[in-house]
């Protein structure tokens, strides 16, 4: 037993990462040992026996439960810990009736009891509950941390095209929440690569990403679409801040000092921004007038924000608002 619960209370402060206290534990054990030692080979005592050992299994579950509880945060993790606490109770309480019972009542009377039969069960279903939630939330977990990786972009840490749709997939379903999308692609990233080589384009692609982070916006995501690619979705964003925001990055990145990752020139972006509008039927309608946009922005000369209209798509001309740059990109 002693060891099965040292074992469990181990798994329990691994599982949560939290402070493991091998030293404490293993001196409960120690002198859980000694003191059953003693019990079982002088005093002969099965009922002291019992008791010290019930004990020492309650103390192991309270010296993981205690660290644990500040780090559960998700309901599963929450209920495995209330399961720990039943079996920690119900354990203390148990043996100490059991041991002032048995003072008092002979062996057999005991375990023909009622009480003895309901604690049995008890004990039972506590174990029981113990183990089930400790799987389900080590499976959660797994599931989880697979889900993160499918989603996530290795690179920047930023979410990838499947995370990003699953992120907007509300929005996908229910088309209610105005939004604002910047779709951006750095310039001529191609001579970055073949100047500077293929880690340091990595390196900028970071760099690009951690701009793109650094945005703030409320329920902001960021995802990194394809090579050198990026977009941001920003809820309840107006046109002009989102374009604002763009512009922002836009100068940002041009006045970056990059020599630390072995490119001694500034790289540029280009940006197309756009707002959901009434007649769309997903995001998708903006992000693809956020794409025009950002060609647009490529053809008119790169390292620049463009932006338009919600409506730009139903107008036969559309209204665009180039911004132009003294520092306009012109290929290395
Ligand atoms: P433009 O201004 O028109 O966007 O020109 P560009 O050179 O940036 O565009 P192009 O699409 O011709 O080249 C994109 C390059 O991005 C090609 C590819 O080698 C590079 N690339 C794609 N993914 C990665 C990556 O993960 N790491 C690095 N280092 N390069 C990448
Ligand atoms: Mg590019
Ligand atoms: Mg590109």
């Amino acid at each position: 037993f002693l060891s099965a619960f040292f074992c469990y209370s181990h798994a329990i402060t691994t599982h949560f990462d939290a402070p493991r206290l091998v030293g404490l534990r293993l001196a409960i054990v120690a002198v859980a040992y000694a003191a059953i030692g003693y019990a079982v080979l002088v005093g002969q005592s099965l009922r002291f026996e019992l008791f010290l050992s019930d004990i020492a299994c309650s103390l192991l579950l309270f010296s993981a439960m205690v660290p644990a509880w500040r780090r559960s945060t998700v309901s599963i993790d929450r209920a495995l810990l209330a399961a720990v606490v039943f079996v920690m109770l119900e354990t203390t309480v148990r043996t100490i009736v059991f041991f002032v019972m048995a003072g008092t009542l002979a062996m057999d009377d005991f375990i023909g009891s009622p009480y003895a039969y309901v604690m049995q069960i008890t004990a039972t279903i506590g174990a029981l509950l113990m183990a089930l939630t400790a799987l389900a939330s080590v499976a959660l977990r797994i599931l989880e941390r697979h889900r993160t990786a499918a989603e996530e972009d290795p690179l920047t840490g930023l979410l990838n095209r499947r995370g990003f749709e699953r992120f907007i997939g509300e929005f996908g379903r229910t088309g209610k929440v105005d939004a604002a999308i910047i779709v951006a692609d750095i310039d001529w990233f191609k001579s970055i690569n073949d100047h500077f080589g293929h880690a340091a384009g990595d390196e900028a692609i970071r760099e690009v990403a951690s701009l793109l982070r650094m945005l703030s916006w409320p329920g902001l995501a960021v995802a990194r679409f394809g090579g050198e690619e990026f977009i941001a979705y920003l809820p309840n964003c107006r046109l002009q801040d989102a374009h604002t925001l763009a512009n922002t990055v836009r100068i940002a990145l041009s006045e970056r000092d990059l020599s630390r990752i072995g490119i001694d020139r500034s790289i540029t972006a280009s940006f197309g921004v756009a707002v959901t509008a009434a007649g769309d039927h997903t995001i998708h309608d903006a992000i693809s007038r956020a794409d025009r946009l950002l060609y647009l922005a490529k053809s008119s000369g790169r390292n620049r924000v463009v932006s338009s209209p919600a409506d730009v798509s139903t107008q036969t001309t559309p209204k665009l608002f180039v911004v132009k740059d003294d520092a306009a990109g012109t290929k290395p």
